[in-house]
Order: structure tokens, then sequence, then C-alpha cells
């Protein structure tokens, strides 16, 4: 068996179905010389999958810093994987900080890419997926997670984001609220036995989840907001006046037809007929 280059190895693991390790996750598990993994108990079962016995050192939240300079220093000499439970490391996981100072060590990191439930969970959805904006796990507190969905309702993309089955219905509930009643879907135990996406309105979806909070893992798929309603005469007219208290008619015109997205020539009629009015 091939000595693997010395270096930071991020791979990733199946979200479900061990069907979905690649050739080349498994070949690097096999030969890397160490696996920092967020659960050894985890990635114990993924490494008897494939019949090898890679040792491993934890790496997660609450050990990282004080482990991290000993990782970096072994980079030198050996070929590290970091492994998360599922999925893509460093996608609401740890890593990224191990990634910078290995990097800033002059050590190789390469990446072996994978399973990740925030995009498998977008080719479930059935919404746009050109523009999209992974939020990953909203805060958990009410008042903290309101706050986070007024930051992104004027986005125009697609939301992802990470949840739990007890938090879903208040959480799909808080968004209706805060984005309007867009369409969304919830996409469930994605590559497992009971995968499914449900799709709807985030009320419906609300109400669908209220009584009874769904087993197994979540992620929230919700759409970009529609197109504005287009500036009606009143509107139009009322932003006219305004505006032709401050500048001649040419100018006033331009600056409304801009802000509501108007057809200029039209405003700059409009405006000749207010101003004449006004004068009468
Ligand atoms: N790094 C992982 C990735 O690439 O997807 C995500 C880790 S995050 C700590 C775990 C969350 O991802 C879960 O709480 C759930 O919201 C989502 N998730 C992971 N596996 C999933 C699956 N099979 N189906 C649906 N959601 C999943």
């Amino acid at each position: 068996m091939n000595v693997l280059e010395p270096g930071l190895y991020i791979v990733a693991t199946p979200i479900g179905n061990l069907g979905d390790l690649s050739p080349r996750a498994a070949d690097i598990l096999s030969r890397a010389d160490l696996l920092a993994v967020e659960d050894s108990r985890v990635t114990a079962g993924l490494l008897r999958h494939i019949g090898t016995k890679t040792p491993m050192t934890p790496y997660h939240d609450h050990n990282a810093d004080a482990v991290r300079p000993g990782l970096v220093a072994r980079l030198a000499t050996e070929a590290i994987a970091l492994v998360s439970d599922a999925g893509t490391p460093l996608i609401s996981d740890p890593g990224f900080k191990l990634v910078r100072d290995a990097r800033a060590a002059g050590h190789s990191v390469m990446t072996i890419p994978g399973p990740c439930a925030a995009v498998a969970a977008l080719t479930l959805a059935g919404l746009p997926t050109d523009r999209f904006l992974f939020l990953g796990f909203l805060p958990a507190k009410a008042g903290a997670r309101a706050a986070a969905i007024a930051e992104v309702a004027g986005i125009r993309a697609t939301l992802v984001m990470y949840e739990s089955g007890p938090r879903l219905a208040a959480c799909l509930a808080t968004l209706a609220e805060g984005l309007g009643d867009r369409e969304a879907a919830v996409t469930r135990e994605i590559t497992k036995r009971f995968e499914e996406a449900v799709t709807g309105t985030l009320s419906t979806l609300a109400s669908c989840y209220a009584d009874v909070p769904p087993k197994g893992e979540i992620v929230i798929v919700v759409a970009p907001p529609g197109e504005a309603a287009p500036a009606s005469a009143d509107d139009a007219d009322a932003a006219l006046a305004e505006a032709l208290t401050r500048l001649p008619v040419g100018r006033a015109a331009s600056e409304v037809a801009k802000r509501l997205g108007v057809d200029r020539r039209e405003l700059y009629a409009r405006a000749m007929r207010l101003r004449k009015a006004a004068e009468e």
C-alpha cells in the first residue's frame, strides 16, 4: 500500500447510506496515518464497513482549540484525515480553523468531496438553485431566531437551513412570519430508508408538523422572495409629487423611474401634468 503524502485531507462521508462513501474517500481513510474525528464510535462503524483500523483522535467543538496545534505540527510528517460524524467536514461541523492553521504553517490541504445534507436537500426541494444561502442551524432562542430570519428576509436567494424535529413546526411558523408565506420544502432522512421531501407554503408546512414533530434529520429549503408587485399609478404619483418638491420635472421623473422600475417617459408626462395642475 502506497504511503500518502503528508498533509491534511478533508474527507466527506455518507449522510445515511454507506454506499455513498466514494472509493477515493475509502482509500484515504485506509491509508491515512491518523483520523481526526468528531466521535470515534461513529467513525469506527464506517471503518468497519471498509475493513480498516486506522488510528483515530478526537477533534470536536470542545477540544479543538487545545488539540489543533499538536495536529498541525504532526502534518509535517503525517497524513491526517479530518472526518465528521456525517457529510462534509466544516459544513456546520468543526474544521475551518484546522484548514486555516494547516495552510498557514505551509502544509498541504486536500479535499475529498462527497455528501452534504444542504446540497442534497437542494436537489430534492424543486426550488431555484441558481442562488442559495446556507444558514446552518438558526439560533434556538425565539428572539434571536426571529432576528436572524429578519436579517435575510430581503435576500433574493433560496434559503437552506438545518433543523431538528422537535423545533421544526415553530421554526416554520417563525419563517412564515418573517419572510412571508413562501413556498418551501422539508427534506428528511436524506439517503436513508424513509427519505422524503414534503413541499408546500411555510404556513401549511408549519401546521402539518405542529401536532406530531417528525423524527430523524431535517433540512428546510425556502424559496426566494417573489417579484415585488409593480408600482401602481397612485404610488408613482405620490413619489413624483414628493420628488417635485425638491427637483425639476426631468430629474424627478428620472429618480422615481429608477426607484420604482417604471418607464421614465411615462413618468415625465405624469410629472408635467402634476406640475401644471399644481400651477392652476
Ligand atoms: N456536515 C454535515 C453535512 O455536510 O451535511 C452536517 C452536519 S450538521 C452537525 C447535522 C445536520 O445536518 C442535521 O441536524 C440535519 O439538519 C442535517 N443532516 C445530516 N444528515 C441528514 C440527512 N440524512 N437528512 C437530512 N438532514 C441531514
